[in-house]
């Protein structure tokens, strides 16, 4: 690894490093497990790790340890890190957007968020494609789709995306991609119902407008198990990635 002179220095510590790599054998596990039980590829898995709570440093230890994707819930953080690595000389991953994005905030991520995964409504898409489109982009995104109803959480309702999806996959300066979910906490069964509640949703999308829509973003630490046996093809994990206080008994 190179780093430039005057940059504060990336390196993370070996003890570090290495609890990542534990924690990613045990996580790598778990979802062979999942994989078997649904007669899943593992390779059809895509792990996201959500580096939202913890610093670039971090995140390179990650990056060591095998991590390829990586995810953040705030414009200004995804771009300081993307930023800290550059500084560094280490070439930057993929990082995909995964949190409430408001208006004046989508100029700083596009063209450095790989995936905005947190579509949450028909005017979020209309702004996010007006944007693209002057900076000659197509930017991949994901649709956030609110499937379990509880009022906590943003997204399109089923109802809502059904009707926008044909305006929406029209919109020249986003290319859809697919549908993102995430579960009421605490609750297996629920969560059960509203990953596969995802997928049939994702399902009629495709449907509705021809797109291929290959990706539904699902489950995080508590329960991407559940979520992988649901056809969930990108897991966004915080916690069990980074944290020695998640308990993974
Ligand atoms: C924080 C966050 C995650 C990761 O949550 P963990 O429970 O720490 O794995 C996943 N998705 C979104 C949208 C998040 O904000």
């Amino acid at each position: 690894m190179s780093s430039s002179k005057d940059a504060p220095s990336l390196e993370p510590d070996g003890p570090y490093v290495s609890f990542v790599r534990q924690r990613r054998s045990a996580i790598l596990e778990r979802l062979g497990d999942a994989c078997a039980r649904a007669g899943r590829d593992v390779a059809s898995v895509t792990l996201a790790a959500v580096s939202k709570t913890v610093g670039p440093v971090e995140a390179v230890a990650a990056m060591r340890a095998g991590y390829e994707v990586f995810a953040e819930n705030r414009p200004q953080e995804l771009v300081r890190k993307l930023d800290a690595l550059a500084a560094a000389g280490i070439e930057a991953p993929r990082f995909d957007m995964i949190g409430n994005l408001q208006k004046n905030k989508i100029n700083q991520v596009l063209g450095r968020a790989s995936l905005i995964q947190s579509i949450s409504s028909a005017t979020l898409a209309q702004a996010v494609s007006k944007r693209a489109e002057r900076e000659g982009l197509r930017v991949p995104v994901l649709l956030e789709c609110n499937v379990s109803g509880e009022q906590s959480k943003v997204g399109f309702s089923p109802d809502e995306v059904r009707e926008a999806a044909e305006g929406l996959a029209a919109l020249p300066g986003i290319r859809i991609e697919g549908v993102m979910s995430m579960a009421p906490a605490h609750d297996p069964a629920e969560a059960r119902r509203t990953f596969s509640g995802a997928r049939e949703l994702a399902e009629e999308l495709r449907d509705r407008t021809g797109l291929a829509l290959p990706v539904l973003s699902c489950g995080m630490s508590d329960d991407f198990e559940i979520a992988v046996e649901e056809g969930s093809t990108l897991v966004r994990l915080g916690r069990i990635v980074f944290s020695a206080d998640y308990d993974l008994s």
